[in-house]
């Protein structure tokens, strides 16, 4: 059996008994099954996930998930993000104590970045890290905000500053923080547009965190790697579950009569063109490192885009897009219909992983050599 059809034949025969299985337990499953860190490398003949799978083949896996309709990923931070991150940064010990549970399904991650004063500006961070000498690891104080499934996650990497007498980009380390130690580590569900909570603010009081990933003071390094990968490589996978949302509402508005006004279809056109160029320009740089500008530039294309379908989705829905099916007061979460689900949510393409204006500007310095903003 060839590689797509062993996925299809999984996929497919797994979601038949269970559409929308529990996102935590799907993760076990997955794992169970080795479709986690499919591509992950090994040290000396040994696999630190569970397949050694070809590029090619990541890039079926992925497409192949996304085009089954498979409930997204709650485990997509520690898979894309820490694993990648760990595989180039970690040690040996580091990598063998936190890939397989990642491949397990076991382990969630979520990424502590952001704070209320460093978001596009993230060497302003203030979040502190001491050694502490008895464990080895370090004592973490400070606020972290907007942290996607802090809630549901087991660790968490943080990026805080472990020099305190360092400024901007210097004496910052990347660390790893086990979630579950109540009195030193509070999560604070944000109530979004939506109804929903999918991000968290997260208190740091002496929390300890078990290690540094790329050595003390080189978190910079580490964090910009991981950003890099965060706008870039999993964009892939991306471009079919948009071709999926695409027809969506190509469907809708030929049910509607919308796709008969010329205004709707020339939009319609110009999604199909742009998502064409995504996916050349994902499949051109697939693999490529050391372009600085090819993960902005994938950004800039699918957060724009994104927003576009949102937009054109609640437009072409009609009435259901414009308004809910219960007063909205009375019932939270919010039902919404899925163009509304879809027009809120990608709101925010345009934000996270470094903002439209943040990546345009890492074009114009980084790429086009302008000269760089006044500070
Ligand atoms: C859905 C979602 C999930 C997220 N998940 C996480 C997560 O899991 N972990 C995490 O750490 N963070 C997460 N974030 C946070 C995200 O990384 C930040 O929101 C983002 O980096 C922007 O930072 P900010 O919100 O502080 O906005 P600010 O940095 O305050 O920016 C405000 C506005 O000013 C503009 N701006 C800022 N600086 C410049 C400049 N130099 N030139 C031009 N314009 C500028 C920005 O583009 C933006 O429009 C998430 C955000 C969202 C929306």
């Amino acid at each position: 059996m060839d590689f797509r059809t062993e996925v299809r034949a999984w996929l497919a025969g797994r979601l038949a008994d269970t559409p929308a299985p529990d996102p935590r337990a799907w993760e076990r499953e997955l794992g169970k099954a080795g479709w986690i860190g499919i591509g992950w490398p090994g040290a000396d003949g040994e696999t630190y996930g569970n397949r050694r799978a070809t590029l090619p083949e990541q890039v079926v896996w992925a497409e192949e998930y996304a085009r089954s309709g498979a409930p997204a990923r709650m485990g997509h931070i520690g898979e894309n993000l820490l694993a990648p991150t760990l595989i180039t940064y970690g040690t040996e010990e580091q990598k063998h104590r936190h890939l397989p549970p990642v491949a397990r399904g076991e382990t969630l991650w979520c990424q502590g970045y952001s704070e209320p004063g460093a978001g596009s500006d993230l060497a302003g961070i203030r979040t502190t890290a001491t050694p502490d000498t008895t464990t080895g690891g370090y004592t973490v104080t400070g606020q972290k905000i907007w942290t996607s499934l802090a809630l549901d996650a087991d660790w968490c990497f943080v990026l805080a500053r472990t020099d305190p007498g360092s400024t901007r980009h210097h004496g910052l380390s990347f660390l790893l923080v086990e979630m579950d130690q109540p009195g030193r580590i509070e999560v604070r569900p944000i109530r979004q547009l939506t109804g929903t909570s999918e991000f968290n603010e997260v208190f740091l009081d002496g929390a300890r965190a078990t290690e540094a990933v790329g050595g003390e003071g080189n978190g910079w390094q580490v964090a910009m790697g991981l950003l890099a990968l965060e706008r870039g490589v999993s964009t892939l996978a991306q471009q079919v579950g948009f071709a999926a949302e695409l027809e969506k509402v190509v469907a809708a508005a030929v049910a509607s009569g919308a796709a008969e006004d010329p205004v709707i279809r020339a939009r319609i056109v110009r999604q199909w063109a742009e998502l064409d160029t995504m996916r050349r320009h994902a499949l051109r740089t697939l693999g490529t490192t050391g372009d600085p500008g090819a993960p902005s530039v994938a950004k800039l294309l699918w957060g724009g885009w994104h927003q576009r379908l949102g937009e054109l989705a609640v437009e072409v829905a009609g009435e259901a897009g414009a308004v809910g099916p219960e007063p909205w007061t009375t019932r939270r979460p919010y039902e919404l219909h899925p163009a509304q689900h879809l027009f809120l949510f990608s709101r925010a393409d345009t934000i996270y992983g470094g903002s439209d204006e943040i990546q345009r500007n890492i074009i114009a310095e980084r790429v086009l050599g302008l000269p760089r903003e006044p500070r």
